[in-house]
C-alpha cells in the first residue's frame, strides 16, 4: 500500500526517470522540459512532460525565466516588427484593453517590449518573435502500486483527460516490482492512456500499453457532471465543449508555467531552514526528514509542520559549510540544476 511520503518519493523519480529517458520507447527528439503537481483546466496532473523543439526553445530563453501568462502571450506574439499603434497592431483581446495596456507596460518591464508614446497613443514594436517551441504535452500520474481499485478511482479522471484532449498522450506510470499490470487494471483504465512501469531505482522503464494520441487540435468536451451509475441514477452526464483556439491557449500557458518551475521547485515551498531537513542521496538529491526518519512529502514539510525547528542561528553565521546550513546547500543545489536543465 502506497503512502503519500512513498507516491512523493516515485513521483520525484518519475520526474528522473523522465528528464533523463523520455520517451519511454525510441529515440529523443528534442529536448524536454519535466514538471510536476502541475493544475491545469480543473484538474492536477503529478507530472508533465513537455517536449520540445530545440531551436525554438533556444529563442524562448530570449523572454527570460519566469513564465508570460496569457494576457502577456496576447501581447508578444502579436507584437509588430515596425512601430505600431497597439490598438491596430493587436488582435481585439476580447476584454477590455486597458488591462492590454496593463500587459504592454509589464512586458516593457521585463524588456521583451519595446513602447514609445506618440501624442496620447501607445506604440508598440516586438523585440524578438515568440517561438514555436512547443511540440507535444504529455500527463502522467504516477501510482506506484496501482491495484485494480485503484484504478477504477483513476479512470475517472482519465476519462475526463481524454474527453478534453488538452495533452497529446496521457499516461499512468507505476512501479515496476511484480506483475501487477494485470487485465483487470487494463480493463479499469481508459484504452486511450498508456501504462509505463518505471524501476524507480534503476531508473528504466517498460511500455505495458501504448497510449493512443489525444486530438488537440480539434474541439475537446469538458466533463461537468456524471451519473454515479447507482441502479437508481437514470441522470445524463452534463458536458460543455471547448473550442480548439481556447485549448492551444491553455496549452501554451501549461508550457509556460512547466518552463518557469521545472519539477525541482518543490524546494521553494519545503523548509530546507528546518533543522531536521536535509538532502540525501540515492542517485538523486532528495529531501529528508531526520524527525519523521523518513522523506516528508511537499505538503507536510511546510509552515504548518508542528515538529518545525529553525535551523541553529551558528549553521548560517559560520559559513557552513560553505554557505548557509545543509538546507541552504540543497536549495541551491536544486536550484542550479533547475537553472542547467532550463
Ligand atoms: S520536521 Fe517538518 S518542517 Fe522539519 S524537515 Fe521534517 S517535515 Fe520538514
Amino acid at each position: 500500500m502506497s503512502t503519500p511520503s512513498n507516491e512523493f518519493a516515485f513521483e520525484l523519480r518519475v520526474c528522473r526517470w523522465a528528464e533523463r529517458h523520455w520517451p519511454p520507447d525510441g529515440e529523443r527528439a528534442g529536448p524536454v522540459i519535466v514538471a510536476r503537481q502541475f493544475g491545469a483546466a480543473g484538474r492536477r496532473w503529478d507530472t508533465i512532460v513537455i517536449e520540445c523543439d530545440p531551436d525554438e526553445l533556444g529563442e524562448r530563453a530570449a523572454f527570460g525565466q519566469e513564465r508570460l501568462d496569457g494576457d502577456l502571450l496576447d501581447v508578444v506574439r502579436y507584437a509588430p516588427a515596425e512601430w505600431a499603434y497597439y490598438r491596430e497592431a493587436l488582435p481585439d483581446p476580447g476584454y477590455p484593453w486597458r488591462y492590454v495596456r496593463e500587459s504592454i507596460h509589464r512586458a516593457d518591464d521585463r524588456g521583451i517590449l519595446e513602447t514609445r508614446r506618440r501624442g496620447n497613443r501607445i506604440e508598440i514594436r516586438r523585440r524578438f518573435s515568440y517561438p514555436d517551441w512547443v511540440e507535444r504535452i504529455v500527463a502522467i500520474e504516477n501510482k506506484p502500486d496501482l491495484d485494480a481499485s485503484a484504478a477504477r478511482a483513476l479512470s475517472d479522471q482519465l476519462e475526463r483527460d481524454v474527453a478534453m484532449g488538452l495533452a497529446d498522450e496521457v499516461w499512468i506510470a507505476i512501479e515496476a516490482d511484480d506483475d501487477r499490470v494485470s487485465a483487470a487494471l487494463f480493463e479499469d483504465v481508459p484504452v486511450e492512456a498508456g501504462i509505463v512501469e518505471v524501476d524507480s531505482t534503476a531508473l528504466t522503464a517498460d511500455v505495458a500499453w501504448y497510449p493512443r494520441t489525444l486530438a488537440v487540435d480539434r474541439p475537446g468536451t469538458r466533463i461537468l457532471e456524471r451519473p454515479d451509475g447507482g441502479a437508481h441514477d437514470a441522470s445524463a452526464a452534463q458536458f460543455e465543449y471547448v473550442e480548439a483556439s481556447e485549448k492551444r491557449e491553455r496549452r501554451l500557458e501549461i508550457a509556460e508555467r512547466a518552463y518557469e518551475r521545472g519539477w525541482r521547485s518543490y524546494v521553494d515551498t519545503m523548509r530546507p531552514d528546518c533543522r531536521h531537513f536535509e538532502g540525501r542521496t540515492d542517485g538523486q538529491l532528495l529531501p529528508y526528514c531526520r524527525a519523521k526518519g523518513r522523506q516528508p512529502t511537499a505538503r507536510e514539510c511546510a509552515g504548518s509542520c508542528p515538529a518545525f525547528e529553525p535551523e541553529p542561528p551558528t549553521w548560517r553565521t559560520r559559513g557552513w559549510p560553505i554557505e548557509g546550513g545543509p538546507g541552504a546547500r540543497i536549495k541551491q543545489i536544486l536550484a542550479d540544476r533547475r537553472e542547467r536543465r532550463r
